[in-house]
């Protein structure tokens, strides 16, 4: 898989750069159709990401995907490849290769097994048996157009020396830049710059929020709690679980917003979406009006919460006590919880970059750079960024294909 000398890569189709996601389905697809690649990965292993995510069990795809469960300056540019490339085709892919899908929520797929490593082996195995090279420890330098293509530099990284490799395509899916460490680079922005194409701002996406300053304490102590919740902005709005952190709030309701969010604006959480808190009260009061305001919310939240809840409201009054100020206070806390971010974990706890590869510079039927003919963008360092829940993949497998069609 690794090491080969740099003169044994001739007639090539197109050199890959990245084996993630969308890089390994570039190569398979175009193994299918007799095209010869070359992936360079900077990494010493394909995949990395997939390996770690969904929890190391990897989301691979979402029943319910559409162009609409993506962020782009044009929401309409994904449409394309998701028709040539469905979350159908995905499901028959993995299946064929004896990879079956169970939903674990919200049309969220994973394999039956739970394991990550079983989506890269199905990649690997396919590139082995059509002898496409996956060569790893070989980060790229540079790219450069030459006669009839593209001149790739890279470095070995287990030898230092530096090698050139020739090809008529160049496929860029070497990702964005969250987890540095997991081998996350600026590569296909330096890139895209270099050859004159347009970016549109970039930041961390699906990534958890930070309350700072007079309320932070008030977080910190309910670190751990995590309660169903429905969390918006003028944009959107996202019913999933909220968590509590040290720093502020995390859990899958927040990480969505997060992709929506700009610094400075609020969001909103409604802790009791499919309920009407006053409505509530007033029933029970009907009952037992003795019943402490704390002891009734107890049937909603845990002790811990409620007991948070004081700074805010009279959790010691009984429910027969409590005045139409309080009921309104009260509806407007557990309805319209209002939180302003006073940022986000960074790149290190993204799971997505938001932005990237301005994909008026890309053609949406082929990802070809229009200006730059046989230079190709895919998977994550374009403009198209998915939701928490499987959507990301399916864009780069989806983008993968596509590539593999046109190189
Ligand atoms: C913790 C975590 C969990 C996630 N879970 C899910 C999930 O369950 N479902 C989902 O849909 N999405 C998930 N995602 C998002 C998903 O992993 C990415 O959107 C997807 O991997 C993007 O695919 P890609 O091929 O564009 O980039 P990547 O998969 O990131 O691949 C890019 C590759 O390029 C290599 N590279 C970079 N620069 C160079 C260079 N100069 N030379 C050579 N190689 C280079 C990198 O090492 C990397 O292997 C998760 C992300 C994270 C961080």
């Amino acid at each position: 898989m690794s090491g080969n000398s740099a003169s044994t890569y001739k007639d090539l189709d197109a050199i890959v750069l990245g084996a993630g996601a969308c890089g390994l389905m570039c190569a398979v697809q175009a193994g299918y159709l007799g095209k010869k690649v070359l992936v360079l990965e900077k990494n010493d292993k394909p995949g990395a990401k997939i390996l770690i995510s969904g929890g190391g069990r990897c989301n691979y795809t979402n029943l319910y995907a559409s162009h609409q469960n993506f962020i782009s300056e044009n929401e309409h540019f994904s449409k394309s490849a998701f028709a040539q490339w469905t979350v159908q085709d995905t499901i028959s892919f993995f299946e064929t290769y004896g990879i079956s899908g169970q939903e674990k929520t919200l049309g969220q797929l994973f394999p039956t097994t739970n394991k990550a490593k079983d989506i890269i082996k199905v990649f690997t195995d396919i590139c082995e048996d059509f002898g496409q090279s996956i060569r790893c420890n070989s980060e790229v330098q540079k790219v450069i157009s030459v006669e009839n293509g593209f001149e790739v530099t890279f470095k070995d990284s287990v030898t230092g020396n530096e090698h050139q490799v020739y090809a008529p395509n160049v496929v860029v899916a070497t990702g964005g830049l969250p987890i540095a460490k997991m081998g996350a680079t600026d590569f296909a922005l330096r890139l895209a710059r270099q050859f004159g194409l347009n970016l549109t701002s970039t930041a961390p996406a699906l990534v958890p929020l930070t309350v700072t300053g007079k309320d932070h304490d008030w977080y910190e102590q309910l670190s751990g709690t995590s309660i169903f919740s429905r969390v918006s902005n003028h944009k959107i709005s996202f019913d999933e679980n909220i968590l509590f952190t040290h720093w502020g709030l995390s859990g899958p309701a927040i990480l969505q917003i997060s992709s929506y969010w700009r610094p400075g604006e609020k969001i909103t959480i409604d802790l009791l979406p499919d309920s009407n808190i006053v409505d509530l009260i007033e029933e029970e009061r009907n009952h037992s009006g003795k019943k402490l305001l704390a002891s009734f919310l107890e049937k909603f939240y845990s002790k811990k919460f409620v007991e948070a809840m004081k700074k805010y409201l009279p959790v010691d009054k009984n429910l027969a006590s409590l005045s139409k100020d309080d009921l309104l206070s009260i509806e407007e806390l557990i309805h319209q919880f209002s939180v302003k971010p006073a940022g986000d974990k960074g790149y290190d706890k993204a799971e997505v970059m938001r932005g990237g590869i301005d994909t008026s510079e890309l053609s949406s039927k082929t990802l070809e750079a229009k200006k730059v003919p046989g230079l190709f963008f895919g998977g994550e360092c374009v403009d198209v960024t998915g939701w928490l829940g499987g959507y990301n993949f399916q864009w780069a497998w989806a983008s993968g294909f596509v590539i593999a069609q046109n190189i």
